[in-house]
């Protein structure tokens, strides 16, 4: 085997010691990358075009479904859904101008393989609203700013801070930026929603930003990397990392095979808990979304209606496609504490709780509904963002538990880990990261080769809790989340009796 690409020091560092590599380093002669959703499915195809990597043996393992093995992620991956909002709405301007690099590549639409193309990317348009005291008129908000404490914004701080993100993205073209304007006040967001609802009462619609049929976008890329015939596919469940001293060397499927290699890198969404302690830096939050089905007639009635997010509840709706209205919510999410038969690898700072949240999805559970306190919301926001009368009372036709990887501040863990070699963390996707889709996996390949952005330079570093209170829990306080923080997921579904009527 040749030497691993991981982090120079074999000693573990310092609590709190970001371990982002800043120095080229030589690519491994094989990589194992657990999990095949748009961090490791892209970073996957980045890898596989890279020169340095030329020699470099790239397998891709996912849980995938064993009854489709041609068909990677699995389809219970957050990354595989009808629909997810493709925004540069970002107070963060990095995160904004990352995003606005993606949206070049969502917009293509010239060829049928174009990303863009065969409904893969709608530009609808997206409302952002937010409730509470509106800012008085004229208010001037700051461009292009960077540095902002995550922690303290509400949600009308998140929608003032994008507008002034993306005012600031189109400012060099003055047809771009007239596709974004204010919506003051409930009157002027229920002339830009077009549906007779309304939503929040400040607001702005960014006519750039838009919708991607996630899964259908999967789909293309993953018959893209198929293509390069350069990638080992394999269908299996991993149950623990192999470690030998503090080198990590492969990982244990459940059918018993090991997979070797030189780096592993872990980008299994919200199982990745399972797999690295990620105690206080991440945790996985159970996400409410419900279908409704519209005959043509409605369909046809909110055929222009934008995306509406509302950041002061997190309750968003995306425009119908196929006969199909999708409501969801970005809230703190529903927690699943499990008792782990095979405890994930430690840190030397933080001992894995007993129960670590991890996901809980119809793949396993095929009866698994919605909880009634999140179907209760989603058929709120439907009243308020889409009243037609007609659909008031209709049964959702399908609803589902999605599932993040949270972390405090929103930030992605883009990392090698700070105290095994050979082991690199692509997660805490925090709910927004499928946009990234065209661009991320190239990000992911400049950390490994130990180039991480600038930009995102302690951000997506590994980073140790930072006091015993955070230890406990995570709660991600960007501005962006509604519903209620620490909801069990078991004891909502207790309380649950017939959802989908
Ligand atoms: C309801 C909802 C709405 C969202 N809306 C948006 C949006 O509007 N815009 C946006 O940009 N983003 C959105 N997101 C976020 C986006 O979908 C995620 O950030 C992104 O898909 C995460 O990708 P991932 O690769 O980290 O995880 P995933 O896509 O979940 O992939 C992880 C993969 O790892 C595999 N895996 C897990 N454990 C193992 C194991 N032990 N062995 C083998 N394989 C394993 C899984 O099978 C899965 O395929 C939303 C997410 C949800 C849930």
């Amino acid at each position: 085997m040749a030497t691993p690409s991981a982090p120079s020091s074999s000693l573990p560092p310092k609590p709190h010691q970001s371990s982002s590599a800043s120095s080229p380093l030589s690519p491994p002669s094989s990589i194992l990358i657990i999990g095949s959703g748009v961090f490791g499915l892209t970073t996957a195809y980045a890898l596989s075009r890279r020169h340095d990597f030329v020699n470099t043996t790239i397998t891709v393992v996912d849980r995938a479904d064993p009854s489709n093995p041609d068909v990677f992620p699995a389809p219970d991956a957050a990354s595989v859904d009808t629909s997810r909002i493709i925004r540069a709405d970002y107070p963060d301007a990095a995160y904004a101008a990352l995003a606005a690099e993606a949206q070049l590549q969502w917009r293509q639409q010239t060829h049928p393989d174009d990303l863009g193309s065969e409904g893969r990317y709608s530009e609808s348009g997206l409302l952002v609203v937010a409730d509470g005291p509106a800012p008085p008129p004229g208010t001037p908000v700051v461009p292009g700013t960077s540095v902002i404490d995550k922690s303290k914004l509400t949600g009308m701080d998140y929608a003032r801070f994008s507008w002034a993100n993306v005012l600031s993205l189109a400012s060099s073209d003055p047809e771009l930026a007239a596709r974004i304007k204010e919506c003051p006040n409930t009157d002027a967001i229920k002339a830009a929603l077009g549906t007779g609802g309304s939503s929040g009462s400040w607001g702005y619609i960014n006519g750039l930003s838009g919708w991607a049929n996630a899964g259908a976008s999967m789909a293309w890329l993953y018959k893209r990397v198929r293509a390069e015939d350069r990638i080992n596919f394999v269908v299996g469940e991993v149950t623990n990392l192999e470690v030998s001293g503090n080198t990590v060397t492969g990982a244990r499927l459940s059918d018993g095979r090991v997979l070797s290699a030189d780096l592993v890198m872990v980008s299994a969404g919200a199982w990745t808990g399972r797999l690295v302690d990620l105690t206080g830096q991440a945790i996985a939050t159970g996400q409410v979304l419900g279908y409704i089905d519209l005959t043509p007639e409605e369909e046809a009635q909110l055929a222009h209606m934008p995306v509406i997010l509302n950041l002061s509840t997190g309750l968003f709706v995306i425009p119908p496609k196929n006969g199909v209205l999708k409501v969801a919510r970005h809230a703190y999410g529903y927690l699943n504490p499990t008792t782990l038969s095979v405890p994930p690898l430690v840190s030397s700072v933080t001992t894995p709780a007993a129960a670590v949240s991890l996901p809980l999805t119809t793949l396993t559970n095929p009866t698994l509904q919605i909880p009634t306190e999140g179907a209760d919301d989603l058929r709120r926001a439907l009243h308020e963002m889409v009243p037609l009368p007609s659909l008031r009372d209709r049964p959702f036709s399908k609803t589902r538990i999605c599932w993040y990887s949270d972390t405090p501040t929103a930030d992605f863990i883009i990392d090698y880990h700070p105290e095994y070699k050979g082991l690199f963390v692509a997660t805490g996707d925090s709910g927004h990261a499928f946009k990234f889709l065209p661009v991320i996996g190239e990000k992911i390949a400049d950390v490994i080769a130990g180039q991480c952005p600038p930009e995102f330079v302690g951000k997506w570093n590994w980073r140790y809790p930072a006091s015993d209170a955070a230890i406990k829990t995570v709660i991600t306080e960007d501005g962006s989340r509604g519903g209620v923080p620490g909801l069990i997921l078991s004891t909502e579904l207790e309380r649950t009796s017939a959802v989908l009527n």
